[in-house]
């Protein structure tokens, strides 16, 4: 795949999701934020260099397409480059470019959240270079197991809750999720918390807040808190016909485990 191929599928592949979330009821307003590492952008660099503390080192150079600082998914489904940025960090790491985008479109300040998109990068690129997207989102049926008070407080059993409803849950978020105690949005301690979880888990919980995936590209990101999503439906549904959900026994997941996790 050529660059220019490579950057329109990425590009491509945000407008799609983005148009999801919206769709999903996941992206009220200018709920959410993405990220996603370029591996490559033609257009020329901008001179001017915005300034931004404390950006890791191993982001020297790094490309990424970002959300902007109050969009709208819906917007940014229809013109990414109006409503986010491409940007290069400069190679001493004291802030950024943006990158022409060809469209003639004006910067678009980054999401306020672009700090932590940094540093979750910047995990990924030590952890599993391959990952390149983070994605953050209010997926409803989430939200609302994270509000459950019992379950809220118990991340190893609302995991294993989670993987049990259906198979595909197992093998489609083979790591899983982790709930994280609630934090204040946009806080070094809510990006310390998701820092630290994201090296184990898929999908990261954020108590009565929202989701957080990453994953090799934007779709990737989203398939995991997809599917978890449609586990958290399934409980919630078993709940309101007045039952708890039985769920797949121990020996069912530890097969599926065993068989097909990592293999699909
Ligand atoms: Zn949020």
């Amino acid at each position: 795949m050529t660059n220019n191929e490579q950057h329109n599928q990425d590009i491509d592949e945000i407008k799609e999701i983005a148009g999801y979330l919206w769709e999903r009821g996941w992206a009220e307003r200018n709920g959410g934020n993405i990220s996603l590492r370029l591996k490559a952008w033609d257009g020329e660099t901008r001179n001017e260099l915005i300034p931004l503390k404390d950006i890791p080192e191993n982001l020297a150079n790094a490309i990424l397409y970002i959300s902007g600082t109050g969009c709208r998914m819906r917007d940014l489904a229809r013109a990414p480059f109006k409503y986010g940025a491409v940007i290069k960090i400069s190679n001493d790491t004291t802030g950024y470019h943006f990158l022409e985008c060809g469209q003639g479109e004006k910067n678009v300040k980054p999401t306020m959240e672009i700090g932590s998109h940094l540093e979750l990068q910047s995990k990924m690129i030590a952890d599993n270079p391959e990952y390149r997207a983070v994605l953050h989102t209010h997926p409803i049926e989430l939200i609302c197991l994270t509000h459950h008070p019992e379950l809220s407080k118990d991340p190893a059993r609302l995991r294993t809750m989670l993987w049990s409803t259906m198979p595909e849950s197992r093998v489609f978020v083979p790591r899983g999720a982790e709930i994280t105690k609630y934090a204040i949005p946009g806080g070094a301690e809510l990006s310390k918390l998701t820092g630290a979880a994201l090296h184990n888990f898929d999908v990261i919980l954020w108590e009565k807040h929202g989701a957080l995936g990453t994953g090799r590209n934007i779709v990737e990101a989203f398939d995991f808190i997809d599917v978890a999503n449609k586990s958290a439906t399934i409980i919630l549904k078993c709940m309101a016909a007045g039952y708890w959900p039985e769920g797949l026994s121990q020996d069912n997941l530890a097969e599926m485990e065993r068989i097909l996790v990592n293999k699909c």
